[in-house]
C-alpha cells in the first residue's frame, strides 16, 4: 500500500489564523478588540511555556492579552479573587487557567470561579455539561482540533466532511477530561459509531482488537509511540494527540548529548509514526499536527466570546 497522506497541521493552523484575523478585523471595525487572559499560579515549566505561547499568538493576530501570574504561595482565595477580577474586566473575553496548578490549589473551584461565558476551553462544568448534552457549547480546543484536522483533510480529498464520519467506526484511546472524554461527545455529534478505550481495555488484552476496527483512530494516551502497525487497520485515518519527550539515541542505542553535555531530546506522539504511516491512509505528525491547530482554535473561541458580547449593529443609530 502507498504511504499515508501526512495531514499538515501547520498548514491548517495557518488557514485558521487567516480566518481568525479576518474575524478580528471585522470586530475592530465595530470598535471591539477581543481580549484573552491567562491565569498562571506558581512556576510549573509547562504552564509557563504555554503562557508565553498564548501571549505570542495573541500579539501575532491582534488580540489584547492580560497576564495574571500569582506566586506558588498564593492561596485558593487569592486565585479565586484573581479569577473574579477577570470576570469583571470588560477588556477580557476569554480566560484560560493554566495547569497544573500548585499542589495545594484544587482545580475544581478555580474552574468553577470562571464566568462560563469567558471559558474558552470548555473547562467549566456548565460548558462541559452542555457539550455532553449535545447543546450549543464552546468546544474544547484540543479535541476540537482533532476534528478540524479530519474535516479539512476529508474536504481536501474531495469527500463530504460531514458524511465522512457518519456511521464510521471511530475509536478514541484515552478518556481524560480534557481530551478523550470530550472527543467522544464530538464524535457522537458527527454521527460516528464511537468507542472509547483506556488502560483497563489494555489490561483486559482487548485494546488492539478495538483499535483495529477503527476507520478513524484518535489517540490521546501520553505514551510515547505506543500504537504500532498491528494495532491499526490498513487504510485507517489516524490522529495523534500525544506529546512526549524522548531521548535521542545513536546507532548503538546510547543517548546523544548536546553541547552542554545533556541528553538531547525530541518530541514524539503516542503513535509509532514511521511504521504506522506505512499502513494508514492518513496520519497527523507530531510535532506539526494537533498541537499546531489547538492554539489557533483557542483564539477562535476568544473571538467568538467577544462577538457574543457585542451589541447587535443598530439600524439608523446615532
Ligand atoms: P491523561 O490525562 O494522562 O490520560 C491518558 C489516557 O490514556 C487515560 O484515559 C488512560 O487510561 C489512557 N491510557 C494510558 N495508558 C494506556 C494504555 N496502555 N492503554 C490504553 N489506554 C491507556 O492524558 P491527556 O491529558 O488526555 O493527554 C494525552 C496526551 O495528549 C499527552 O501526551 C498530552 O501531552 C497530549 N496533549 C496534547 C495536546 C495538544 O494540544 N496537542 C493537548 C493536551 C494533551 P485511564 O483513564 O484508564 O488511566
Amino acid at each position: 500500500m502507498a504511504m499515508a497522506d501526512i495531514i499538515d497541521g501547520n498548514a491548517i493552523a495557518e488557514e485558521i489564523k487567516a480566518e481568525v484575523k479576518a474575524e478580528i478585523a471585522a470586530l475592530a471595525a465595530r470598535g471591539l478588540v477581543p481580549g484573552v487572559a491567562t491565569v498562571l499560579v506558581g512556576e510549573d515549566y509547562g504552564a509557563r511555556m504555554y503562557r508565553r505561547q498564548i501571549e505570542r499568538t495573541a500579539a501575532e493576530i491582534g488580540l489584547a492579552y492580560r497576564d495574571l501570574t500569582l506566586p506558588a504561595e498564593a492561596t485558593l482565595a487569592d486565585v479565586l479573587e484573581g479569577a473574579r477580577a477577570l470576570n469583571q474586566d470588560p477588556a477580557v473575553h476569554g480566560i484560560l487557567p493554566l495547569r497544573p496548578l500548585p499542589k495545594g490549589i484544587p482545580e475544581g473551584p478555580v474552574l468553577e470561579a470562571m464566568a462560563p461565558a469567558k471559558d474558552i476551553d470548555c473547562l467549566h462544568p456548565v460548558n462541559a455539561g452542555r457539550l455532553a448534552l449535545g447543546q450549543p457549547a464552546v468546544y474544547p480546543a484540543t479535541p476540537w482540533a482533532c476534528y478540524v484536522l479530519l474535516e479539512r483533510y476529508f474536504a481536501r480529498k474531495g469527500l463530504d466532511p460531514k458524511a465522512a464520519f457518519e456511521g464510521k467506526e471511530l475509536v478514541i484511546v484515552g478518556r481524560s477530561n480534557i481530551v478523550g472524554k470530550p472527543a467522544y461527545f464530538l464524535a457522537l455529534e458527527r454521527n460516528a459509531t464511537t468507542t472509547t478505550v483506556h488502560s483497563f481495555t489494555w489490561r483486559a488484552g482487548t485494546l488492539p482488537a478495538h483499535t483495529r476496527r477503527a476507520d478513524i483512530l484518535i489517540v490521546a494516551m501520553g505514551k510515547a509511540e505506543f500504537i504500532k502497525t498491528e494495532m491499526v487497520r490498513p487504510g485507517a485515518v489516524v490522529v495523534d494527540v500525544g506529546i512526549n519527550m524522548v531521548p535521542v539515541l545513536d546507532a548503538a542505542g546510547n543517548p546523544v548529548l548536546d553541547d552542554r553535555g545533556r541528553p538531547r531530546r525530541r518530541t514524539v506522539g503516542d503513535v509509532a509514526f514511521d511504521e504506522v504511516k506505512e499502513v494508514a491512509a492518513a496520519i497527523t505528525p507530531v510535532p506539526g499536527g494537533v498541537g499546531s491547530v489547538t492554539n489557533m482554535l483557542l483564539m477562535r473561541n476568544v473571538v467568538r466570546a467577544a462577538a457574543a458580547t457585542a451589541a447587535p449593529a443598530t439600524v439608523g443609530g446615532h
